[in-house]
């Protein structure tokens, strides 16, 4: 069995930012990037998009798979070993800490666990891949709502919680009026984002309803919403449809070896990525579920790499 000083799993932004770092520091990183890990290409989240608008460095923007191709190109170029293969289970329990991939296991002195997350989306009529996903449908509007096609256009966003009363507001900046369609009659973001959003004239309340399917030659045009209560449908043109129904770290591999919230993200050390278990360090989406972008992932796997070499000079 192969033994390495550092083991990255994942390989977005988080993974390969630490990958960088931890290569040119000469820890030989040995980075699995999964294999369609949580039904998502090696390279993450930013594969699932089109135009990334708010990466530094990119005036013209740049497309998601692009981006991650470039920072797959820069994590190889200072020597990390890439297997394109999942991370099936890993043991905490004593080091070195063991990793189990698809076709291989190897053991590792320090872990960086940068797995991300997965927007959860509606599974309805018209919103699938293939069908309108990505065509004005989006599960971010941090990173879509300022695309021109969502400018002065009727918007919608579909959930109750501080993510979507958060970028129902945002939303509000680009588009000519913003729905949110929440499935019961009481919201559950915080109280003072509720006020905001209540108060902002540009948002329409669709209480107790659902958004049961999209409609759309080639782009999304209009959405069908349920009242729950009376089960009456109505056919709203919109230009865009935010998902806003949470996400899933992608933790299941660790099984429970490691700290998590309520929500199963995990839990690192106040300005730090460490987790409990020494040498195992966290960074990106799976231990962020507040900020969430491209630019604070890649933030963290630099920390994460920077606190992976300072723990294993100590060794
Ligand atoms: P992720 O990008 O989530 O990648 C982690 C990857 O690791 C997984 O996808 C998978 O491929 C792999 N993996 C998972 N489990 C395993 C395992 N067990 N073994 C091996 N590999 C595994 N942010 C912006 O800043 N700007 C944008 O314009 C933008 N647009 C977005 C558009 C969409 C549609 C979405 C969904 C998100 C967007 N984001 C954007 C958010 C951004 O993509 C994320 O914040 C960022 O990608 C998180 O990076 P990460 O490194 O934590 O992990
Ligand atoms: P949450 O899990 O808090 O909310 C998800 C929302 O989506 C809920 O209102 C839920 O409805 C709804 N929902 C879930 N599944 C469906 C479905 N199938 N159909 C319709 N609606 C659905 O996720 P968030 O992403 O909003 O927040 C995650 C965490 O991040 C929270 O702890 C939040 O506080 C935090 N956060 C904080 C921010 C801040 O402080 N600025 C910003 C963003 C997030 P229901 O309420 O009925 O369950």
């Amino acid at each position: 069995m192969s033994h390495h000083k550092l083991v990255i799993i994942g390989s977005g932004p988080a993974a390969h930012t630490a990958a960088i770092y931890a290569a040119r520091a000469e820890l030989s990183p040995v980075l699995f990037e999964g294999f369609m890990a949580g039904g998502v290409a090696a390279g993450g989240q930013l594969t699932t998009t089109t135009d990334v608008e708010n990466f530094p460095g990119f005036p013209d923007g740049i497309m998601g798979p692009e981006l991650c191709d470039r920072f797959r190109a820069q994590s190889k170029r200072f020597g990390t070993v890439i297997h394109t293969e999942t991370v099936n289970a890993v043991d905490l329990s004593r080091r070195p800490f063991k990793v189990t991939a698809d076709s291989q296991e190897c053991t590792a002195d320090a872990l960086i666990i940068a797995t991300g997350a997965t927007a959860k989306r509606l599974d309805i009529p018209g919103a699938r891949e293939g069908e309108l996903w990505q065509r004005g449908i989006s599960a971010c509007a941090v990173c879509d709502g300022a695309l021109p096609a969502f400018r002065n256009q009727p918007l919608v966003v579909v959930g109750g919680g501080d993510s979507a009363v958060e970028e129902a507001t945002y939303l509000t900046k680009f588009g000519s009026k913003v729905y949110v369609v929440h499935r019961r009659d009481e919201l559950r973001a915080s109280k003072i984002m509720q006020e905001r959003l209540l108060a902002n004239p540009k948002i329409e309340m669709r209480w107790s309803s659902e958004v049961v399917e999209a409609k759309g030659a080639e782009y999304l045009e209009s959405v069908v919403i349920r009242d729950n209560k009376t089960d009456a449908r109505d056919d709203v043109p919109v230009a865009g449809l935010f998902f806003a129904v949470g996400h899933i770290p992608n933790t299941a591999f660790l099984n429970g070896q490691l700290d998590t919230d309520a929500q199963g993200y995990l839990v690192t050390r106040p300005d730090s990525t460490a987790t409990n278990v020494e040498g195992v360090f966290a960074a990106g989406d799976v231990q962020d579920k507040k900020w969430r972008q491209a630019v604070t992932a890649a933030g963290t796997g630099c920390m994460s790499a920077l606190e992976a070499e300072h723990f294993l000079a100590s060794l």
